[in-house]
């Protein structure tokens, strides 16, 4: 019945036909008065439409329903899955219009959203529609292997328990009250806020530009703002431009002023440059092997060794050729090859240049799993800045966006007076800085950080890699110390992937990283 072209195209032949109205009283008579005599059901979400925006109904509007489908024998359904138990204030939507739906679907707030439980409620007249003999075949076919699950059911009851015990209901208008008001203290006036609607515990906060324009799907201006909230300790949702707040009923008033306190910094900070920069400019280098033409890429660097590195030079990769861009990663030395430098070669396949020689990609491959700088003395070699400088731009040439893994961190060497630092500065790429998170990385990224500062090498930002599933006590907190030792932009977190395959590792990305701040738009 919904109307998303992206789920629905493909089963269109199939669907039943539908017909939509716009939530006003006076189209909802016309649609009635047009069509009565071929509908069988008038379906909505009553109140508030919430995934489609957090979209609320003029007042008396599902009263109308109500009237409208009982006059002409069309079935009222109401789903409220998004709006039962407690949401918008009452019990059920339906009750603030003083409304009995024939037909009432629910789930989410069931179970208080622990287990997942659903049910769909019919009045006495629809259920015996399908009662009777076997042999009349009025049996209700429709049913699933997990229904009636005892383990849901008692989730719900124990959820439905609390309501009574902690007279849930009765203890929400305070806080609606309290949220309005904040909201409206903190929140309203905010240049780029173009609306707040509120019912209940259940807001949509709609984001223009400051001169009323939407923002573009691209924009993402909703992510941006969920991203940068999760530093203050609050996760949220976006729904394009519209930032959701559905805190649980349990919030007290001291977490709602919280909530939205967050919410505004978040929303100031996303909004205060209004477009994600692309990525920056090649800022012209200093080093005169690098006097010609400048590169278009990104240099990533470590906070240490085995920071994640090449699992995010991978989910770049990924992204940017999905972006249009024939990427090509350089990877000047990899120690620890055995015999093939691994990490290169999976480089290469992200970037879908399986045909290059590996050389191309990664000229220097070492057994030894030590600093380039000792592998090199080991194998009689010496790494110069000129031979590494002129390979990069060799492999530059195939593509037109050069991604470099250096090897470890900022210092570390490729010869005795030759580190990674100096790469950086002679490829004149903007950094970026890939950090672990894990206990000890505040000081490794400052330290790092003040040394890139130092060099005045331009630095984009640090990416955190959760490289283990273990959550220690210090990992939400790291990039918060970092973002205020440094000053320095903290771009996301990529989570622990059990298996970090490119496609995989891009959608991460993709969600949880500022990825506009490193791969330039095409299109
Ligand atoms: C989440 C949601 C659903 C989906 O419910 P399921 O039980 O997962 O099928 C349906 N309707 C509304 C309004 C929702 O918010």
């Amino acid at each position: 019945m919904g109307g998303i072209d992206t789920f629905h195209r493909v089963f269109q032949p199939l669907l039943f036909h539908t017909l939509r109205v716009n939530p006003t009283i006076p189209e909802l008579q016309q649609a009635f008065a047009d069509h009565a005599h071929e509908l069988a059901a008038f379906v909505l979400e009553p109140l508030v439409q919430g995934a489609a925006g957090i979209l609320l109904q003029p007042p008396g509007f599902l009263r109308e329903a109500r009237a409208l489908c009982h006059s002409h024998g069309v079935l009222l359904v109401a789903d409220e899955v998004a709006t039962g138990f407690g949401r918008t204030g009452t019990m059920f939507a339906c009750d603030q219009e003083g409304v009995t739906p024939d037909l009432l679907t629910l789930a989410k707030g069931l179970s208080g959203g622990y287990l997942p439980v659903a049910a769909t409620m019919a009045t006495d007249e629809v259920f015996r529609q399908f009662l009777g003999l076997p042999e009349e075949r009025l049996t209700f076919f429709h049913g699933h292997s997990f229904g009636g699950n005892a383990l849901g059911c008692a989730a719900a009851l124990a959820s439905l328990d609390l309501f009574q015990r902690e007279q849930t209901l009765a203890s929400l208008p305070p806080k609606i009250a309290a949220l309005r008001a904040r909201l409206s203290a903190k929140i309203a006036s905010l240049p780029h806020v173009f609306e707040i609607r509120q019912k209940g515990l259940m807001v949509g906060i709609e984001l223009r530009r400051s001169d009323s324009r939407p923002y573009s799907p691209e924009e993402a201006v909703g992510a941006r703002v969920c991203r940068i909230v999760r530093r203050h300790g609050v996760i949220l949702r976006p729904l394009g431009s519209v930032v959701v707040l559905m805190p649980p009923l349990s919030v007290t008033t001291d977490q709602i002023d919280r909530l939205v306190d967050a919410t505004a910094a978040a929303i100031t900070e996303a909004t205060s440059h209004p477009l994600p920069a692309p990525a920056l400019p090649p800022s012209p280098s200093p080093h005169p092997t690098t006097a010609a033409a400048p590169l278009r890429g990104i240099f990533l660097v470590g906070t240490d060794t085995g920071v994640g590195k090449t699992t995010v030079a991978v989910g770049l990769l990924t992204l940017a050729r999905a972006r249009g861009l024939a990427p090509v990663p350089f990877k000047p030395v990899e120690t620890g090859a055995s015999p093939d430098p691994d990490d290169a070669l999976r480089l290469r396949s992200a970037a879908g240049r399986d045909a290059l020689p590996r050389e191309i990609i990664c000229p220097y491959a070492f057994s030894p799993p030590v600093a380039p700088a000792l592998a090199a003395e080991q194998a009689s070699t010496r790494l110069t800045l000129d031979g590494i400088i002129s390979a990069a731009r060799r492999a530059a040439a195939l593509g037109d966006f050069l991604l470099v893994e250096s090897a470890g961190g900022v210092l570390s060497p490729y010869s005795e007076n030759l580190t990674t630092a100096d790469l950086a500065a002679a490829l004149g790429l903007p950094v970026l800085l890939v950090a672990r998170n894990a206990l000890g990385t505040i000081n490794h990224a400052a330290l790092a950080i003040a040394e890139l500062h130092r060099r005045h090498l331009p630095l984009t930002g640090v990416l955190f890699v959760d490289t283990t599933p273990l959550c220690t006590p210090d990992r939400p907190h790291n990039s918060r110390f970092v973002r205020a030792l440094t000053g320095v932009r903290i771009l996301g977190t990529l989570p622990f992937l059990p298996v970090p395959t490119p496609d995989g590792v891009a959608a991460a990305l993709r969600l949880n990283v500022d990825v506009d701040l490193l791969l330039p738009r095409l299109r």
